[in-house]
């Protein structure tokens, strides 16, 4: 296989939002170097989304989660 199929092959992991968990705490904005992070109001509560685009994968919105709604996902 060469570089360029295994290129085209690599799983590449992006973070994924729990809504129903996300509480809305605004960690995840202030910790992506990127500025991937916003909060959108969804009725009576805030909620993280994340805007496609350039995510190196970092990983340091994981850690930043205190109730576990961000996990590793396919990038689509
Ligand atoms: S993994 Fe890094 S670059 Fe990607 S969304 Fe999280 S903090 Fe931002
Ligand atoms: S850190 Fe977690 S709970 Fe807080 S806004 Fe981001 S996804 Fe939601």
């Amino acid at each position: 296989m060469g570089y360029q199929e295994v290129r085209a092959s690599a799983r590449v992991l992006v973070p994924v939002i729990d809504s129903h968990r996300c509480s809305g705490c605004g960690r995840c904005v202030s910790a992506c170097p990127e500025r991937r992070y916003s909060l959108e109001v969804e009725g009576y509560r805030k909620q993280a989304a994340r805007s496609e685009g350039d995510c190196r994968t970092c990983g340091k919105c994981f850690g930043q989660c205190p109730v576990g709604a961000l996990y590793p996902g396919e990038k689509r």
